[in-house]
């Protein structure tokens, strides 16, 4: 049985989230790789993609920790006495993307070192409201 083909979009990319999948696109075109869904090859332009699953393994290329936190973050428990991290992945397949970054010391972002590996995070995956996170492998 086939899977229902799922539209190139933001909330498909979520759906496969929950079910511990990290998905993008793959260009049949030019091969071009992407982790942020869209019915566009950002390369070519080609309307000629699917869905690629990533093996959820990359590098932390660069991270952020913050403390002045946006609302729906303070309503979870982060703030001044708690920041969170946010970075940009690069993934063992090429593309680069955003995630949380657990598993840190947000407090002393002086420890954490960019270059290290890092794993999809999907143990603590909210089912309702699903966050891309990774932590250190
Ligand atoms: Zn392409």
């Amino acid at each position: 049985m086939a899977d229902e083909p799922r539209e190139f979009n933001a909330a498909s990319f979520y759906t496969y989230l929950r079910e511990g999948r990290l998905m993008g696109i793959r260009c049949r075109d030019c091969a071009h790789l992407s982790a942020v869904p869209r019915p566009l090859c950002p390369a070519c332009h080609s309307r000629k993609v699917e869905w690629h699953q990533f093996s959820g393994k990359g590098q932390l290329s660069t991270f952020t920790c913050i403390s002045i936190v946006p609302v729906a973050m303070g309503e979870q428990g982060y703030g001044r006495d708690n920041p969170y991290c946010s970075g940009v992945v690069t993934l063992e397949e090429g593309p680069r993307i955003s995630a949380r970054l657990l598993g840190v010391d947000a407090s002393n972002p002086q420890n954490i070192q960019t270059g290290i590996a890092v794993v999809l995070e999907l143990e603590n995956l909210d089912q309702d409201q699903p966050t891309l996170a990774f932590h250190p492998a």
